[in-house]
């Protein structure tokens, strides 16, 4: 059997991607080796809309998040998905963060957030009372989703174009056919193997990514494909729902791998915090919060939300982003390439696929489209 295009996982890019391909082809099969759509990353996430303030310019991140991010509110509008573009205010605390909000406004401006703006105290008041800030910027465009939701219609709009889902059914293995196809060794929930030929192959494998890119014969650590666990956890904030009707960000942490505990709201008001930012050297699926860590979360949210106490806090949830960097190292953006420089034409991989990758889900899908069409 040969068929056209297979992608690799169901989670919010691989959903978005095959529901862009199959708007043009009928030939398409989604592996996802759990028995639904989206439970891994795409569902451990904060579940907001970025607008694209913190990503170096001309990066893919920035530039697919803020095509991302309007793409995102139409579909949202066009299709009843449950949204909120409810705004955030990043806030300084003192006069020292108050000196790098100028830097992020520059940054924000340049990867195109024309409606980001900075605000005085007096309108840091009206706007959030609750909130302790001497400065703050003040990003209109962010705004809050129901991933659940929007995965949903993505799989729906892909069965609708003749896609097909398959679940329970793992890629042990890929590899290169004679003629320019490629082999999907996979394996059902009954332990049988079997593989069948395809002509493009699509990596949305999540924080396996990189595994499955290896599998196929690239170097990963020569082209640094190699991807590192960095969990998030998140603490629920009890009895204090619409307290803030915003998100609530402090000034970014200056190491490079998280945005600082901040205050997110659910589309029910709800508050929580995080998500911190752990490497995990041994890169295990270990999703449980460190109850250790209320005291930190505490503190460093206390500073600016002074509403909050102690023991509102309850860990409620973790994530894993598939970070392309280790403690220590640069940014890095995220990696989308189609493989004919390295011999393999037809494959494209996404790796590093970490925030703002719901945000970005529907540019990154044309972005994909467009490097297998050109
Ligand atoms: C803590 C945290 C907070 C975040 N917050 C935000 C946010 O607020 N806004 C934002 O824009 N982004 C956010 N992100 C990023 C966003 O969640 C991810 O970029 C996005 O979910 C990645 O989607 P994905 O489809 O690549 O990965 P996944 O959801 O991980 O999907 C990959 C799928 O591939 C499947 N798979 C893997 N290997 C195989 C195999 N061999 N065979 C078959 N199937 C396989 C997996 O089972 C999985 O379902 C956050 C991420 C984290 C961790």
């Amino acid at each position: 059997m040969e068929i056209e295009t297979t992608i690799i996982g169901a989670g919010l890019i691989g959903l978005a991607v095959a529901a862009e391909i199959s708007e043009e082809s009928e030939d398409v099969f989604v592996l996802e080796k759990n028995p639904k759509f989206g439970q891994e990353t795409s569902s451990r996430n904060s579940e907001v809309i970025h607008a694209g303030i913190y990503y170096p310019p001309n990066s893919l991140k920035a530039k697919l998040c803020v095509e991302g991010n309007q793409r995102l509110y139409e579909l949202c509008q066009a299709h009843q998905i449950p949204h909120r573009k409810c705004g955030k205010l990043i806030v300084a605390t003192n006069d020292e963060e108050a000196a790098q909000l100028d830097s992020i406004l520059t940054q924000a401006r340049a990867n195109g957030v024309d409606d980001i703006q900075p605000i005085s105290r007096k309108q840091i008041n009206q706007l959030e009372p609750a909130v302790k800030a001497v400065a703050a910027l003040y990003s209109p465009s962010t705004g809050i989703i129901d991933t659940h939701r929007l995965m949903a219609y993505l799989e729906s709009k892909a069965k609708n174009n003749g896609a097909n889902l398959v679940y329970k059914t793992q890629v042990e293995r890929v590899s290169r056919c004679d003629g320019g196809a490629y082999a999907v060794h996979i394996v059902n929930p009954d332990g049988q193997r079997f593989s069948y030929t395809t002509r493009y192959l699509i990596n949305c494998g999540g924080l396996e990514a990189d595994h499955i890119a290896a599998a196929l014969g690239i170097d990963i650590v020569a082209n640094q494909y190699e991807q590192h666990f960095w969990k998030g956890e998140y603490f629920s904030v009890r009895g204090k729902a619409h307290v803030v009707n915003r998100l609530v960000y402090p000034v970014p942490l200056p190491n490079n791998v998280g945005l600082g505990v901040h205050a997110t709201i659910d589309l029910n008001g709800q508050i929580r915090l995080g998500p911190n930012a752990k490497y995990l050297p041994e890169r295990n699926y270990d999703y449980t919060v460190d109850q250790a860590e209320q005291k930190a979360f505490f503190e460093s949210a206390h500073r600016f939300l002074p509403f909050i106490q102690y023991e509102d806090l309850s860990p409620a949830m973790a994530g894993i982003r598939p970070k392309l960097q280790r403690p220590g190292d640069a940014v890095r953006d995220f990696i989308i390439h189609e493989e004919s420089d390295k011999g393999f034409p037809g494959v494209v991989n996404l790796v590093g696929m970490e925030s703002p990758g719901l945000t970005s889900c529907i540019a990154i899908a044309r972005y994909v489209k467009r490097l297998l069409t050109n």
